[in-house]
This record gives C-alpha cells, structure tokens and sequence, in this order.
C-alpha cells in the first residue's frame, strides 16, 4: 500500500506482512527522515528543560514584588484593625 511520509510528504510503498515486524523506519519513508523526527522531539524536549536564565530573574522579580505587597497588605491590615479600635 501506499503510505505519506509525514516528515518529507513523500509517498513511498509500505508493504505489511502479517507476523512480520515493521520496518525500522516506520511510520517514514526511509531511516533518515525517522532520525530527523527523533531529532526535532530530543531538540525540543533539551530547550524545555533547559531553564532559561532569563525566566528565572523573572520569577525573582515576581516573588520579590509580591512579599512586598504582601508586607504592605499586611501593615494596612493592622493599621485599620487599630483605626477601629
Ligand atoms: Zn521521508
């Protein structure tokens, strides 16, 4: 039967036999494209869990503005706790 290689589009002939393994490099039209999908996915999966040093100032960033909201937050709260007293 006639299958699409989903990495280069190309048609190529994928012949099943029954109780047969399938080819290496299924569901691709040959070995190299395979390679080059598992590539891509390895490539992706370094640059998520690679943290970047930007983000991470970031999150320090966030977390310091947020205590200090907390801390003011806070100061009002007990301010106006002994405005009602
Ligand atoms: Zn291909």
């Amino acid at each position: 039967m006639q299958l699409k290689c989903s990495l280069c589009g190309k048609n190529y002939e994928f012949v099943y036999i029954k109780d047969e393994p399938l080819p290496a490099h299924f569901p691709f039209c040959s070995k190299r494209c395979k390679l080059i999908d598992l590539g891509k996915w390895l490539n992706e999966e370094y640059r998520i869990s690679t943290p970047l040093p930007d983000s991470e100032e970031l999150t320090k960033l966030e977390q310091d503005t947020f205590s200090e909201i907390q801390e003011e937050t806070l100061l009002k709260l007990i301010k106006s706790e002994k405005d009602t007293e």
